[in-house]
């Protein structure tokens, strides 16, 4: 404890000034609580620089917490993008294919996606999370851009349609029964010949018995025992279209070369004849005398769920019934 000295005035001279005990204990402790307390700060700031203050800790979880919903983020918009995808094929595929308007290409649909890289700013943050930004802002976007033209494609068509509410009731448009598909167009292997040829039409699973509907307003063309194709019906629908139903059981009442049938009406019974592996409804769809894949005809019927599950399995399946 060092001396200290008050200068006293009357004296001319300095005095010792004499603490008592009571300010001797307050002076120590004042110093301990002194040092302690520049230690306690120092060895507070060096651990929340390794560990993290609370706050610290807290922000943390919440960065991990907001990193997984990014990540769920993602798989939701791999999966939109994959059903904008599957759209516009539909579109290109079925809607404008048979209006008749000129399909969009990739580069239309894909307008203006690319160029500056207007995402620099999700630099800023650590590499995972950044990426993920930018994925997620830039794939958003291009889902956007890919609805709004989808909506301006499809006013098209829409327009497209009154325009042509004739041609649009004639042309198949609709499922011939009700049953799953079995099989689809093109190379398969025939069920009783055992080796590849073109399918001409797809396979629908029915009973002996099941209703067959015409898919388009029409005047019944033929409607007899041909071939390996059973008794077959055939629908003229003008516009260069015919549909064919065949392996029939019966035909319905009244229908015969010359009569007029609508849309939806009941024209026949499925059945089992002619070369088959199976009772089911063999349907084609001919364009201009050439069979065109009549999954691309159903789009009055199929919901765009339905149309994908068809289109998978029309795809999948080697063989056909035929
Ligand atoms: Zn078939």
């Amino acid at each position: 404890m060092k001396n200290y000295y008050y200068y006293d005035e009357k004296e001319c001279q300095f005095i010792p000034v004499n603490y008592g005990p009571v300010e001797r204990v307050v002076y120590t402790l004042g110093l301990w609580v002194l040092v302690g307390t520049v230690i306690t700060t120092l060895s507070l700031s060096l651990l929340s620089f390794s560990v993290g203050s609370p706050s610290e800790i807290a922000l943390k979880a919440e960065n991990r917490a907001l990193y997984e919903q990014l990540q769920q983020t993602r798989s939701s918009i791999e999966h939109l993008d994959e059903q904008i995808s599957m759209i516009a094929n539909m579109d290109n595929e079925m809607y404008r294919t048979i209006l008749g308007i000129d399909p969009l290409s990739d580069d239309e649909r894909q307008a203006g996606i690319g160029g500056a890289d207007i995402y620099a700013r999700f630099d800023a943050y650590s590499d995972p999370s950044s990426d993920l930004l930018r994925w997620t802002a830039s794939n958003l976007e291009s889902i956007e851009r890919r609805i709004n033209i989808q909506k301006l494609s499809f006013k098209e068509i829409k327009a497209h349609y009154n325009q042509n509410k004739e041609l649009m009731s004639n042309i198949p448009a609709i499922r011939p029964v009700s049953g799953i598909i079995l099989s689809g167009f093109g190379m398969r292997r025939h069920p009783v010949l055992g080796y590849n040829r073109m399918h001409e039409g797809v396979d629908f699973r029915a009973r002996v018995g099941t209703p067959v509907y015409a898919t388009g307003d029409g005047v019944v063309k033929s409607a007899r025992r041909w071939r390996t194709y059973g008794l077959l019906l055939v629908i003229d629908h003008g516009h260069g279209y015919e549909t064919r139903y065949a392996h029939l059981s019966r035909l319905a009442d009244g229908i015969r070369p010359g009569v007029t049938v609508e849309r939806g009406q009941i024209v026949a019974q499925s059945g089992n004849s002619g070369v088959t592996s199976g009772p089911h409804l063999h349907y084609e769809v001919v364009k201009n005398g050439r069979p065109v894949d009549p999954l691309n005809y159903m789009f009055a019927d199929l919901t765009p769920d339905e149309y994908i599950e068809y289109r998978r399995i029309a795809d999948s399946n080697p063989m056909s019934m035929d």
